[in-house]
């Protein structure tokens, strides 16, 4: 069998069919190529999709965490609560923001932030903290939202790997004063190039981020707001999203299922983190190894591709570490040094899978 790779984009491109192709030609042909017509209803579609009142497009991610820390900062309040396990991103979006950080430590099970950990860390300079749903994994936001709410601190959602995931009914990105999106091509959302999104409940939060995202303007040429920048999702990346987004609930599901299947497998010397509910859309499979350099190796020696997500955590990062107070995160590192991903994607086949399963239960 030829290597399993880790994702395949081609194969999710052509999963959509002649449909994406079709949603690119009318984007090109409308004339419009940003903040257009495909721009405006993905917004209101996204909303309506998440279950908030306001949807905000912007260029990626990252820049959807800057904004929505840019628009919540103020009063002094300058430092920003969050997880050191989830790839950085928002930290560095805090730091552009011109915001501290200071780091929480995770729940061992979940690998998400500890509503515990989180509570001991908050006070008057707090203006945010950061909860990513980490590898598709609906956080504890019950918890969070009711320790953030005793100290009157804004929560964000960070759903860039957890889009459609979903707690006692309701959407990622419903529970906080303010979430945040990615549609880089590996997400479950996937653009064919960048994109990222907020949304809130609060309509004068969103009319906030709507002027942060194009040079701080309350209205064409008119600067009103300090710390604007120009963040834009275009036309034909709405387009796409406007196709994917009712598709993926069901790439979800082969997610989930996939990632079952691993689970079963498993060998006793790791432990497969479940994805077993609504609540995650399996965007990683990870698995925690005892070695991980081992199992690494002989997924490699029987073509299966792996990744770690991730091996530094934020704290121990070159140009994070001067930020972070020195305190040690025991669950943090210890899953930095033995987490590693398995391929997992909607079209990966099931003789793949079937694959996968054979090289882990032998580990
Ligand atoms: C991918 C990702 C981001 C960043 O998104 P970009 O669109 O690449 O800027 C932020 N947070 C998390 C958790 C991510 O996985």
């Amino acid at each position: 069998m030829p290597a399993i790779p880790l994702n395949d984009l081609r194969r999710g491109y052509e999963a959509d069919g002649p449909d994406l192709l079709q949603a690119v030609q009318g984007a090109l042909g409308s004339g419009w190529y940003v903040h257009g017509p495909q721009h405006e209803a993905f917004e209101g579609e996204l909303a309506d999709f998440v279950g908030v009142d306001h949807a905000v497009g912007v260029g990626s991610g990252t820049d959807a965490l800057e904004l929505a820390l840019t628009a919540l900062a103020g009063d002094g309040r300058d430092v920003v609560v969050t997880a050191a396990n989830a790839g950085g991103y928002a930290s560095v979006a805090a730091r552009r923001s011109g915001l501290r950080l200071r780091f929480a430590d995770v729940d061992p099970d979940t690998l998400c932030l500890d509503p515990v950990e989180v509570e001991q860390l908050l006070d008057s300079d707090v203006a945010a903290v950061v909860v990513t749903h980490l590898y598709g994994r609906l956080g504890d936001v019950d918890g969070l939202a009711k320790v953030c709410a005793a100290a009157g601190v804004p929560l964000v959602e960070d759903c860039a790997q957890a889009v459609g995931a979903t707690g006692g009914g309701r959407r990622a990105g419903s529970f906080g004063t303010v979430a945040t999106f990615s549609f880089y091509p590996t997400k479950n959302l996937a653009a064919l190039g960048d994109g990222g999104a907020v949304v809130t409940g609060d309509a004068a939060l969103a009319a906030r981020l709507r002027a942060l995202r194009q040079y701080g303007w309350s209205r064409k040429y008119v600067i009103d707001l300090p710390g604007g920048r120009n963040s834009r999702l275009d036309e034909v990346q709405a387009a796409v999203l406007r196709v994917r987004l009712p598709r993926v609930d069901a790439g979800n599901a082969r997610r989930r299922a996939i990632i079952k299947r691993y689970v079963e497998a498993g060998a006793s010397t790791l432990r497969v983190l479940p994805a077993d509910g609504d609540h995650h859309v399996g965007h990683l499979a990870v698995v925690l190894c005892d070695d991980r350099a081992a199992a690494q190796a002989a997924l490699a020696g029987a073509g299966v591709r792996t990744d770690v997500h991730y091996p530094v955590p934020d704290h121990q990062q070159p140009a994070l570490a001067p930020q972070h107070d020195g305190r040690s995160l025991p669950v943090t590192e210890d899953a930095a040094a033995r987490v590693l991903t398995l391929p997992c994607f909607p079209e990966l086949t099931n003789a793949e899978v079937d694959e996968v399963c054979r090289v882990l239960a032998r580990l």
